[in-house]
């Protein structure tokens, strides 16, 4: 489910970016791409389903007849296509595309169509799709900002719950399953991902939570997130089992200051490396530089990862209604992990923090 918005002055605005780009189709598949101009997602299966978007024309949904009770009509923004079984989608998306010089492709369609269609319009130039939906997607309208709000104060009731929680004795996967619980609990339509990694785990930055039995004076650190309505979620904290070693705390100091360091510099102009050296810069100094191995963050919406990307070499300069992670993470191989991972926004005057759970490190019995 989605919420309701404007789909005919998103298309407006994508139309605005084609004759820019000098673009004349844009053809939108599975992914987020079609339920951000349409209010609607395609299932992901060999059945087509393309919203056909010309530049100066009618854009319409082609959708196979048994999905097609499923797309709200929103006559002002597209028109419907059911297609029946023994028709065949490619040739009905090609005879409507007409002859265009250019045509923009969602990334995320799949090759088996863009194939078919390349063979029924070989004079076409195909392209991605992303210069155009990049551009829109990433910039948020204040009413998705709000959605990712919602979305963040429920991982937050998460992490409050999961205070009281005993982690010692229990496995990575049963607290995985709590968390998922809770997640959905607390309002997600779904909860895709629930990383719990304790002890050695933790060093594994994308660990698949498994039978490990969780120990006293471990780190375990939990990532996690879904879907409200729509916009996902997604936030880290690292917990303790009892209080931590000396090296672990002092560890965990450096980490706190480089992810307020990265958080300190979000402003609009800032550029996504300057937040990324922000972090770094923090990290690196204590002498862990090398145990940092990923990016600082990245945007988030509709999909858990799309643009901005907050990494080095990215020159992209923020701008108010831009919306990503920030998760610094410091990694021991063998032995402990922690990261802290919050969702903000770039605001006019400086960072919109959506999560506010305590950003400590967490400790448990
Ligand atoms: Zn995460
Ligand atoms: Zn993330």
């Amino acid at each position: 489910m989605f919420p309701d918005f404007d789909y005919a002055a998103r298309l407006e605005r994508a139309r605005a970016l084609m004759t820019e780009r000098a673009i004349d189709l844009l053809l939108l598949s599975v992914g987020a791409d079609l339920p951000y101009f349409s209010g609607y997602e395609a299932m992901p299966l060999e059945r087509l389903t393309m919203l056909v978007v010309p530049r100066t024309d009618q854009a319409t949904m082609v959708v196979p007849r048994l999905e097609a009770p499923r797309v709200e009509p929103r006559g002002d923004a597209f028109a419907i296509r059911p297609w029946d079984e023994a028709e065949d989608p490619i040739e009905i998306v090609s005879s409507m595309a007409g002859k265009p010089s250019t045509a923009a492709v969602g990334e995320p369609t799949w090759s088996v169509f863009l194939l078919g269609l390349q063979e029924h319009l070989h004079e076409t130039l195909f392209v991605s799709a992303t210069a155009i939906t990049r551009e829109l997607r990433m910039r948020k309208e204040a009413a998705e900002i709000e959605w990712l709000r919602a979305a963040a104060e429920a991982t937050d009731r998460v992490v409050a719950r999961l205070d009281r929680e005993r982690f010692t004795g229990r496995t990575e996967r049963e607290i995985s399953r709590l968390v998922a619980d809770m997640t959905l609990e607390e309002g997600h339509d779904f909860a895709t991902f629930a990383i719990v990694a304790s002890g050695p785990n933790a060093a594994s930055p994308h660990h698949e939570a498994a039978d490990r039995v969780i120990g006293p004076g471990e780190t375990v650190v939990v990532d996690f997130g879904g879907r409200h309505m729509g916009y996902c979620s997604d936030t880290t904290r690292t917990f303790h089992t009892g209080e931590p070693v000396p090296e672990v705390a002092e560890a965990f100091g450096v980490l706190e200051r480089s992810q307020t360091a990265a958080r300190s510099a979000v402003a609009p102009g800032a550029t996504a490396e300057a937040v990324d050296g922000a972090a770094r810069e923090v990290i690196t100094e204590a002498g862990y530089g090398e145990r940092f191995v990923h990016r600082t963050g990245h945007g988030i919406g509709l999909e858990v990862h799309e643009h901005p990307y907050i990494v080095d070499g990215n020159r992209l300069a923020l701008e108010p209604g831009m919306a990503f992670s920030i998760e610094p993470g410091i990694y021991t191989p063998g032995r402990w992990g922690m990261r802290i991972e919050d969702i903000v926004v770039c605001g006019s005057e400086g960072v919109d923090e959506l999560n506010r759970s305590p950003r400590s490190l967490h400790i448990v019995g």
